[in-house]
């Protein structure tokens, strides 16, 4: 049922697109933004006026040459003009560019902030939606043609226009017949920017899957995460060929679009070229007949192919780039109009107490739910454990826990507060998780540890501590420059990490944080179960007067807990402490001693 949404986005219209991204790129520098505006209308009239000039100089010349020579002093004194007006329009132009550079710069910084802030807002289920990944993906496009499209609609307003606008006061004024040049160069080039707008669109939402499949497939080989296991599997064949068929799609949807596009581009030239005969033609005629005078000929013959450039800039410069910037800012626009987990910011107290009433919940694009009908409570200070089988639901119903996701039916309440009513942001304060799926972030040891309260002061004691707490010191010998060791061989003097010492890591810096709910949920996967059972120990020691959840597939720490709670099909299986649940001889026991070999070494 849900399945039919794919694939059909809805369609952000043009006067939606620039509301929602202009006035953040203006508010930027609006200063900037108007002296850019300032000159481009300044340069705009420059260009226009050069048909009177033209033919004003020609006019002078013929009166000349009539005059039988004489009048040197005027032509100098028109070059110096000519000359300095070429000056002034040169400096103009580079200054523009600067004013423009550093406007964009100002309004990139601007948007970034934007789409970091729209970031911490969305709401996280948005990440499993594969449909709405598209549209984050090209946010980032987006931001950049949305710039660009400010740039284009102020050249098109302030220069293009005026330029017309002049231009067409000029030839009206000489004869009302030779405005209609300008329809004879412009009417073809018309036709073809309506059709390719389309074809670009199509081609847009056509490529982005495939394109960012196959930009998997080549970190899959390439980077330094997926390379030890494909190396391994000798996987790199097997990867080049999904890789290889993505990729012909790709090239062939390309030259599809663009032969069409050249094929319309083609018989557009040709279009305009026999309107330019036309004017030639007209130009003639009306000399011929002496409608128009030898200046106006030579100004508007000569002026043809710079009011065909212009149009040329107007309708392959600036509409083109227009209308390929716009499918790129709908993506943004859809992007920006996400759903955020919006809802009150309010101060929980430090004592977390949480109560879970009939809880369901599916993830977007599926039938079976993840979650099913579970109940509990928990009080603060309670050490729980979630444990059960891959798959049965612990981490969705974690992340339902702490309001990261919503439920579909039933309520979570956290001190009272429902779930569906407070942001994110006010349990996020309270909370420090470590998830099974744990990023690597190319920074110091300290940087690690420190990124999620950067703005308190960290002490050499405070980190050491959380080290400790999982399972290591900064003197060990992988960590050659203790606290400032770089994390990642991607920059100079930085280390490779293990993937156990990466897990270490991230279990630091969910210890390192200050907080009244703290979850592990499995980042001991690439630990030994014994090494896991002690950190998990540990854990529990220091999540004392915290509440405090471990999420778990190896049963061999969960004894420590207040209470078990084991997951199956996303329902509540069993519930009870250790010694309840292995007397009641059901899942919890059956699992236990299924694992039982992995710990009795140590025993
Ligand atoms: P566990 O943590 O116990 O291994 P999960 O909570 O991760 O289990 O997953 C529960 C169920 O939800 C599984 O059937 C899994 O396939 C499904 N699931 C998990 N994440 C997603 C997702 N992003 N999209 C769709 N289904 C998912
Ligand atoms: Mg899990």
């Amino acid at each position: 049922m849900k399945k039919k949404d794919i694939n059909k986005k809805p369609r952000v219209g043009f006067f939606k697109c620039v509301r929602n991204t202009i006035p953040i790129i203006i508010g930027a520098s609006p200063g900037l933004f108007a002296l850019g505006c300032v000159i481009i209308v300044v340069q705009s009239i420059l260009a226009s006026a050069q048909i009177y000039v033209l033919e004003f100089a020609f006019n002078g010349v013929t009166a000349i040459s009539e005059a039988g020579g004489g009048a040197v002093l005027d032509i100098v004194l028109w070059l110096a003009v000519y000359a300095g007006s070429f000056i002034f329009a040169t400096i103009l132009g580079q200054i523009a560019n600067r004013t423009d550079t550093d406007f964009m710069y100002r309004a990139e910084n601007r948007q970034t902030k934007q789409r970091f802030d729209k970031m911490a807002k969305l709401a996280p289920i948005i990440f499993e939606d594969t449909d709405r990944l598209d549209d984050i993906e090209k946010s980032s496009a987006g931001a950049d043609s949305a710039r660009s499209l400010l740039n284009t609609i102020k050249q098109i307003v302030l220069y293009h226009i005026p330029y017309f606008v002049v231009t067409s006061i000029y030839l009206a004024s000489r004869d009302p017949w030779l405005v209609a040049s300008l329809l004879m160069i412009f009417l073809p080039t018309l036709l073809y920017q309506y059709l390719v707008k389309k074809i670009y669109r199509d081609k847009e939402d056509k490529a982005a899957p495939d394109r960012r499949l196959s930009a998997h497939y080549i970190e899959c080989s390439t980077s330094e995460k997926f390379f030890k296991e494909t190396r391994i599997l000798g996987g790199f064949g097997y990867f080049f060929r999904s890789f290889h068929v993505l990729w012909a799609r790709i090239m062939k949807l390309d030259r599809s679009v663009w032969l069409k596009d050249n094929w319309m581009f083609f018989l557009a030239e040709l279009l305009t070229f026999a309107g330019k005969m036309g004017v030639y033609y007209m130009l003639f005629r009306f000399l011929l007949v002496g409608r128009i005078t030898m200046g106006e000929f030579a100004a508007v013959f000569t002026s043809v192919n710079t009011i065909e450039d212009k149009l040329h800039q107007l309708f392959y410069g600036s509409f083109a780039s227009a209308s390929r910037d716009l499918p790129f800012i709908e993506n943004y626009v859809r992007y920006l109009d996400f759903p955020e987990n919006d809802g009150m910011e309010v101060e929980l107290p430090y004592e977390i107490g949480i109560d879970v009433r009939d809880v369901s919940f599916s993830y977007p694009n599926t039938e079976e739910p993840a979650v099913r009908g579970v109940t509990f409570s928990v009080k603060p200070r309670e050490t729980v454990a979630i444990v059960g089988e891959n798959g049965s639901g612990k981490s969705t119903l974690i992340k339902l826990l702490i309001g990261y996701y919503r439920p579909d039916g039933g309520d979570v309440k956290i001190c009272g507060w429902n779930t569906k009513e407070i942001s994110f942001s006010s349990v996020a304060r309270r909370l420090s998780a470590v998830y099974q799926r744990y990023p690597h972030y190319a920074l110091t040891l300290k940087e690690n540890l420190i990124i999620g309260q950067y703005e308190k002061e960290s002490t050499d004691e405070n980190m050491r501590e959380a080290c400790a707490m999982a399972g290591f010191s900064p003197e060990e010998e992988w960590l050659p420059n203790g606290f400032d060791t770089m994390l990642s061989r991607e920059f100079d003097d930085g280390v490779g990490l293990s993937g156990g010492q990466v897990q270490r890591v991230s279990i630091a810096r969910g210890f390192y944080r200050d907080s009244s709910i703290i979850i592990l949920d499995e980042p001991t996967a690439a630990i030994d179960p014994i090494e896991e059972a002690r950190i998990y120990g540990r854990f529990a020691e220091l999540s004392r007067d915290k509440t405090s959840f471990i999420v778990t597939h190896r049963l061999g720490s969960v004894r420590l807990a207040d209470r078990i709670i084991m997951m199956k099909d996303g329902k509540i299986a069993e519930t009870g402490t250790h010694d309840e649940l292995m007397a009641k001889d059901g899942e919890y026991k059956k699992m236990f001693d299924s694992q039982r070999q992995w710990y009795e070494d140590e025993a």
